[in-house]
């Protein structure tokens, strides 16, 4: 256990409860604090997940959080607050609620979060990064969006599917932002350091770029209610210990992009240098023709929802 860390998480719907369960469970941090609207949902998964802590033997403390200064004091904080896509919407739909829903959250508990590095998981997740740096005050080098984790855990998983072995080989690279034109990059795919174009057909690894893509949707369209779940909350586990623990492993995460891959004021997601204050280091990779065109289309539709933010006023200030 690492003593005296604690864990805020915001939401406690499927993705923020899950995350709990599973860092209970690892019994990575000394206490878990739990915020959502319906308090007695979170009181209920508090004590469920205190349980689990206890089965397991982590003696991991969970609590509620009944006011917001409860927060104060979190090493990290995951924001899953807000509502997932159903079947037959985008991610992008969802940007205006859920923008409201940061706005309002965070105005309670920013004064006691300045401290903290903030992991947002909500969606359209590279704008929902950018909406939390504007409504937080916190440096941007503290908040950091969760979907590169995932999105290549998916690829490396359809990888596997066509190769057949090496799962545990098994390393997938997906920058750009976490929507439908998200860039899985094949070149930077491997299996134990051979790339995985030269172990699979050009039509095999398009299939596998489509369905990366095309993953979340595949889940919404099956489960018809809500979205996936279980391999964000994991995905999301995976950055909070690298954090905890100033691991300064790399993950592809979405963060403001400052310069780094000729951009600026925009939310990308990109290698990036984990640590106990958040991004130590964003990497920036030789891109091909091919890669940089998908990466700049796929940042440019993270810039069109930041547009529209600014199109309904919702930043009172002007774009910078
Ligand atoms: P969910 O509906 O199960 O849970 C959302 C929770 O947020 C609910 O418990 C709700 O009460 C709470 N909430 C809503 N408004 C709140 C407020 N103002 N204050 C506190 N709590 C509030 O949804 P979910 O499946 O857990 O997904 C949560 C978010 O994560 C969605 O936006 C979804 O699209 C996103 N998501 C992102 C990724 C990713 O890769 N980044 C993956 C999966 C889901």
């Amino acid at each position: 256990m690492n003593k005296n860390k604690r864990v805020g998480i915001i939401g406690a719907g499927h993705v923020g409860s899950t995350v709990a369960f599973i860092l209970a469970t690892q019994g990575i941090c000394q206490e878990i604090i739990i915020k959502d609207l319906n308090l007695d949902t979170a009181r209920g998964i508090a004590l469920d997940m205190g349980h689990a802590a206890s089965a397991t033997k982590t003696h991991t403390i969970v609590r509620v959080a009944n006011e917001p200064s409860d927060l104060r004091g979190c090493d990290v904080v995951v924001f899953c607050a807000g509502s997932p896509r159903q079947p037959g919407m985008s991610r992008d739909d969802l940007l205006l609620a859920n923008a409201k829903v940061i706005r309002t959250v965070l105005s309670e508990v920013k004064p006691y979060i300045q401290e903290s590095v903030l992991v947002m998981v909500s969606n359209p997740l590279d704008a929902m990064v950018y909406t939390a740096i504007k409504e937080s005050g916190l440096s941007p080098l503290q908040v950091l969006g969760m979907a590169g984790i995932l999105d290549s855990a998916r690829m490396a998983s359809f990888i596997f599917e066509k190769l057949g072995y090496g799962s545990d080989q098994i390393v997938a690279s997906v920058m750009g932002g976490h929507g439908d034109d998200m860039v899985p990059l094949p070149r930077y795919s491997n299996v134990a350091g051979v790339p995985i174009t030269e172990l699979l057909e050009p039509q095999e690894i398009e299939e596998i770029i489509h369905r990366t893509r095309n993953a979340g949707a595949e889940i919404v369209g099956y489960l018809k209610k809500g979205s996936a779940y279980f391999a964000p909350a994991k995905s999301t586990a995976i950055m909070v210990e690298a954090i905890l623990k100033n691991s300064h492993q790399v993950f592809p995460c979405s963060v403001l992009l400052q310069g780094e891959y000729g951009y600026s004021d925009v939310v990308g997601g990109v290698p990036v240098k984990l640590g106990s204050r958040g991004v130590c280091e964003i990497i920036e990779l030789e891109l091909l023709h091919e890669e940089r065109e998908r990466f700049d289309q796929s940042i440019q539709s993270v810039k069109s929802l930041i547009d529209a933010l600014y199109h309904h006023a919702f930043f009172v200030s002007s774009r910078p």
